[in-house]
């Protein structure tokens, strides 16, 4: 299977979707990955080789993970709009890499004006409506302000989809730790795996997990009946694991 995952930031490498596409490296899928933009508007100092540096680590986060290829973009941090001239980019790379499931942003969000992750999201949407290839699938990711819920996100939205990332959570603390250049190492690093992957695995019923949510509908031949995740007060019937114990 080939995945392709498209994200704003190179620092989104290690910290959205990793954990779920490092679970698909090790068992032999082909990741690829797209960042759009060269990251810089995330410091106060922008300084000349920031963008350069970010490449080095996003290089570093996919050899760790295992991941195939990555591409850039380049386009300017925080001036980004849902043009058609990105769509038609990130359109290009779709048709070249020819993926079978696209990972991406997700392109909605309840805050007034859209950031960039919900504006690559909807360009990305929108490059799979123009492509010549069809993936089968776009698994969008969550950003944080719609964590901390299984049930409505922004927009009447649910994500349906949660992987449990315990197995491979020590290699995502550990891409994390590579993004330096946003000080995300050390304790940061521990910080965002506990508090955020933490807090989606308590929701989802494991130690740590990624949700997502599916572009289109899935056709089944009968409903599907699927454990739903323990949370509230049987929660407690999980056992949970922290970074010390994976
Ligand atoms: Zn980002």
């Amino acid at each position: 299977m080939r995945i392709l995952a498209i994200y704003a930031h190179p620092a989104d490498v290690a910290c959205e979707a990793s954990g779920t596409l490092a679970l698909h490296a090790e068992r032999g899928d082909t990741v690829y990955v797209l960042v759009v933009t060269n990251g810089e508007a995330h410091h106060n100092v922008i300084t000349e080789n920031i963008s350069s540096a970010k490449m080095a680590e996003v290089q570093q986060v996919c050899a760790l993970l295992g991941f195939a290829s990555r591409s850039f973009l380049f386009l300017p941090d925080r001036q980004l709009e849902p043009h058609k001239m990105m769509s038609l980019h990130i359109k290009a790379e779709i048709e070249r890499h020819a993926p079978d499931i696209i990972v991406t942003h997700i392109p909605v969000s309840n805050a007034k004006y859209l950031g960039e992750h919900e504006v690559v999201g909807e360009a990305v949407r929108r490059a799979v409506v123009l492509s010549k290839h069809k993936p089968d699938q776009i698994f969008y990711f969550p950003m944080d302000n719609s964590l901390d819920t299984t049930d409505m996100l922004c927009h009447d939205l649910v994500c349906d989809i949660w992987i449990d990332t315990t197995p491979v959570i020590k290699k995502k603390l550990e891409a994390i730790n590579l993004i330096k250049s946003q000080g995300y190492d050390g304790k940061c690093a521990e910080k965002i795996i506990e508090a955020r992957d933490g807090r989606w695995g308590m929701l989802a019923g494991c130690s740590y997990a990624e949700p997502f949510l599916r572009a289109r509908a899935q056709t089944y031949e009968h409903l599907p009946r699927e454990k739903p995740p323990v949370t509230g007060p049987n929660g407690l019937q999980v056992e949970y694991k922290l970074l010390g114990d994976v």
